[in-house]
């Protein structure tokens, strides 16, 4: 067995228990590989190990993976930051995008979405620990943004996305997944009906799991370790 693939199985055990210990059936979650910085081939041994979903952060270097992987059935998610003149491109190649923090970003995916296309699935990346340096609406902002964007057409806004300042116990862990899960149980009370969770990485995945995780973003903990200005 490859270690993307031994790797991968390992994950998949890591998170159906984790999923058990919570009391919640292992597929409510789903599984998205984070595959930036890793090339193609990467891909291609998670792909021939069973893994459909893979998650990018970086348009340039996504839109060339998605050609050179173009014979193999996979869902694309956006999941980095989104420059205006970005929006295009990541409206015709992803199924979702988990990074939306601004109206005018959700607008222009929204038109730009091709009509032959399902409608392209969204998140709102809310800044849960409200780090300077992080993207992401400010929990105050949640509302507001998420009633305006649940009305464009050709998007269907799906739920939150959150990545915590990095802390090592998991006690203290848990605390901005739960921030998460109330702050779309809110917005359903007020008649959205969001259904996702993107939280938790290769770290925290089990902290948001039993917390009410519905989809993981887990990179390192499948490909190894990120080496930034090369491809692996
Ligand atoms: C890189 C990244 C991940 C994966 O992180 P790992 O720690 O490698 O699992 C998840 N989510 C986002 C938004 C990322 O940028």
């Amino acid at each position: 067995m490859t270690t993307i693939a031994s790797n991968l199985q390992a994950v998949r055990t890591a998170i159906a228990k984790a999923a058990v210990r919570a009391g919640r059936s292992t597929d409510e979650v789903t599984l998205l590989a984070v595959s930036k910085t890793f090339s193609h081939v990467a891909i291609r041994t998670a792909h021939l190990a069973g893994q459909i979903r893979f998650a990018e952060n970086y348009v340039q270097e996504a839109i060339e993976k998605i050609a050179a992987l173009h014979d193999l059935t996979l869902e694309w998610h956006f999941i980095g930051p989104i420059q205006s003149n970005k929006t295009r491109i990541i409206a015709e190649k992803f199924s979702w995008v988990h990074s939306v923090d601004r109206l005018k970003i959700a607008e222009r995916l929204s038109e730009q979405r091709p009509k032959n296309l399902p409608a392209l699935q969204i998140c709102l990346q809310v800044n849960i620990s409200a780090e300077k340096s992080k993207s992401g609406i400010s929990p105050e902002e949640v509302d507001e943004l998420a009633i305006a964007i649940s009305k464009l057409p050709q998007i269907r806004l799906r739920g939150l996305m959150a990545i915590p300042a990095p802390v090592e116990n998991v006690i203290l862990q848990r605390q901005p997944f739960t921030q998460l899960k109330e702050m779309l149980e809110r917005l359903n009370n007020q008649g959205l009906n969001l259904d996702t969770l993107s939280m938790g990485m290769s770290h925290d995945f089990s902290a948001a799991i039993s917390e009410g995780a519905t989809m993981v973003r887990i990179g390192t903990a499948i490909f190894g370790n990120r080496h930034y200005g090369e491809q692996n």
